[in-house]
C-alpha cells in the first residue's frame, strides 16, 4: 500500500503479478481481506498511527480431519453427526458431514493438551473417546480417502477498529481481518458475507452524495460491530467455559452459562424454542430474541426444578 505525502490516504495497492513483477494499482477504495489483517496493522504501525484494541480469547484449538467413502451399510437413521462434550469435561468435539461424491468429512476437535493426533490409530482412538460411539462406529470400518490433515487455531481475535479516532481513508479491513472467530462455530464466512452486504448497502446509500467514500470506514466499522456482536457472544461464552481458555471472562459468565444450559434443555423439548435458537446460531436472528421474557421465565422454572 502506498500513502500520499501527508501520510493519511491509502491510494494504491502494490502487488506481485503473475510474472513475479511488482505492480502498483491505483484505487479509490482498497478492501483488505487478507484474513490475518497484517497488511492493515503493518500500515498503521509503519505510519505511526494507533493500532486497534483487541479482545483475544486464547482457545488453543487443534483440528484433525479425514475424508471417507460412505459405505453401503452406513446407518440410515442420520445424515450428519455433531458431538460436543461439555466444556467442563474436556470439550472434545466430533463433526461428521456428508460431502459430494458419496463421502463423509469428519473432524475431531480438542483444546490445549487434548488435541487430536494426526496418525490414523491415534485419530481412531480419539474418536472413541467422544461421549457417544456414533462417529467411531461409522468410521472404524469405512474406507479412508487420503490422510489425516491437522490445523491449529490459537485464538479468536476481535479488533475494535470502531474505537479508533481516525482511520486512513481509502482503506477498509474486512472479514477475518476485523474479527477471527473460533472456527468450531462455523460463523466466519457467514459474517464476511453479511459484511459484504453491509458494504454494498453503504456504497448504495452514499452513491449519490459528493465524496461517497468520505467516512466510509468508520461507518462500516460501527455497523459491522452489530453484525459481529451475536456470533462473538455465541462463541465466546462457551469458549470461556473451558477452564484453560485465556482471556477476560465477563463478570456474569456463570449466569450466562446457566441460562445457556437451561435454554438447551428447553429447546430439547420445545420445537419453537429449538427453531428460534437455531435461527440465532445461524445468524438469522439476533441473540436478544432468546431473552424474550417468556423464554427467560421458562428457563428459570426449569432451573428451579433441577
Ligand atoms: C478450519 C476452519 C474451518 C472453518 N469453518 C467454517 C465454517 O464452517 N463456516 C464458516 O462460516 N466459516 C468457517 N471458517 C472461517 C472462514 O474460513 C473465515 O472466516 C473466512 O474464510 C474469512 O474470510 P476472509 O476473506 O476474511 O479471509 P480468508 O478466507 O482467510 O482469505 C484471505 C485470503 O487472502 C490471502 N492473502 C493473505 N495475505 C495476502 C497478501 N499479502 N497478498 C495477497 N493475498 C493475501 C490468503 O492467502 C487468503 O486466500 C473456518 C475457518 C477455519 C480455519
Amino acid at each position: 500500500m502506498i500513502l500520499f505525502p501527508g501520510g493519511t490516504i491509502v491510494s494504491a495497492v502494490r502487488f506481485e503479478n503473475g510474472k513475479g513483477e511488482s505492480e502498483t494499482l491505483a484505487a479509490d477504495l482498497i478492501v483488505e481481506a487478507s484474513g490475518r489483517g497484517n497488511l492493515t496493522l503493518g500500515l498503521l504501525e509503519s505510519t505511526g498511527q494507533p493500532l486497534p484494541e483487541e479482545t483475544v480469547i486464547g482457545v488453543d484449538i487443534g483440528y484433525a480431519t479425514a475424508v471417507f467413502a460412505i459405505p453401503d451399510n452406513a446407518p440410515a437413521d442420520w445424515t450428519a453427526v455433531m458431538i460436543f462434550d461439555p466444556p467442563a469435561e474436556g470439550g472434545l468435539a466430533g463433526i461428521m458431514l456428508p460431502l459430494e461424491r458419496n463421502r463423509w468429512i469428519m473432524t475431531l476437535v480438542g483444546h490445549h493438551g487434548h488435541k487430536p493426533p494426526g496418525d490414523w490409530d491415534g485419530f481412531l482412538a480419539y474418536a472413541q473417546q467422544l461421549r457417544t460411539r456414533t462417529i467411531y462406529n461409522a468410521i472404524k470400518g469405512a474406507e479412508r480417502l487420503g490422510g489425516v490433515a491437522r490445523f491449529g487455531f490459537p485464538a479468536s481475535v476481535r479488533r475494535h477498529f470502531d474505537r479508533l479516532e481516525k482511520f486512513p481513508p481509502g482503506l477498509l479491513p474486512f472479514g477475518d481481518a476485523i474479527c477471527r472467530f473460533n472456527p468450531v462455530y462455523g460463523q466466519g464466512m457467514s459474517v464476511a458475507a453479511q459484511e459484504a452486504c453491509l458494504l454494498r448497502e453503504l456504497l448504495r446509500r452514499r452513491g449519490k452524495e459528493t465524496g461517497p467514500l468520505d467516512g466510509l470506514a468508520p461507518a462500516f466499522f460501527a455497523e459491522a460491530e452489530t453484525l459481529i456482536e451475536t456470533p462473538w457472544a455465541l462463541a465466546a461464552i462457551p469458549d470461556y467455559a473451558v477452564p484453560e481458555t485465556e482471556g477476560d471472562r465477563p463478570d456474569d459468565l456463570e449466569q450466562t452459562l446457566e441460562f445457556g444450559a437451561g435454554l438447551v434443555q428447553l429447546a430439547a423439548t420445545d420445537a419453537q424454542v429449538h427453531k428460534l435458537w437455531t435461527e440465532v446460531l445461524h445468524l438469522l436472528k439476533p441473540q436478544s430474541v432468546l431473552r424474550d421474557p417468556e423464554i427467560v421465565e421458562r428457563v428459570k422454572a426449569l432451573a428451579a426444578q433441577a
